[in-house]
């Protein structure tokens, strides 16, 4: 059993097959998805699942809070399962690639901000959106050859 198929049985969710072969993929994901990529991967095991039940688990799921909804800048919806811990995004706005990271300190920082405006931190997001350093370097480099 998926992690998320787990979630899903703790939470009473009334489990398909399609939405097993769902929640499997999404589970084994590590790219933050869109549905349309979920949708691939789900036909490849079971060809009969249609993009409309992909749409109509990930909104349950999401309702569930056992999935989470991530906009990173290109307006599509982009999805992984509620992490066990927690992380932040860096996003390559060359490439769409998603870097994960946390931090001790800017977690601590935003405590200390919240704080400071009188309020207790429950959750926040953090999204930084960057190009590789050496990508200039490498542009040079292109024209020079
Ligand atoms: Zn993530």
């Amino acid at each position: 059993m998926s992690r998320l198929e787990r979630l899903c049985f703790d939470r009473g969710l009334k489990m398909t097959e399609q939405r097993r072969v769902i929640a499997r993929v999404l589970s084994d994901a590590t790219d933050h998805p869109d549905v349309e990529l979920l949708y691939r991967r789900a036909t490849e095991i079971d060809s009969r699942i249609s993009i409309a039940t992909v749409y109509r688990t990930v909104r349950l799921f999401e309702e569930a809070n056992i999935l989470e909804k991530h906009d990173f800048g290109d307006g599509r919806a982009r999805y992984e399962e509620v992490p066990e811990e927690h992380h932040d995004h860096l996003i390559d706005i060359d490439t769409g690639k998603v870097i994960e990271f946390s931090n001790r300190e800017i977690e601590a920082l935003q405590h200390k901000i919240a704080e400071e405006l009188g309020y207790r931190l429950i959750d926040h997001r953090l999204e930084l959106y960057g190009v590789p350093l050496d990508r200039d370097q490498n542009a040079k480099r292109g024209k020079a050859r």
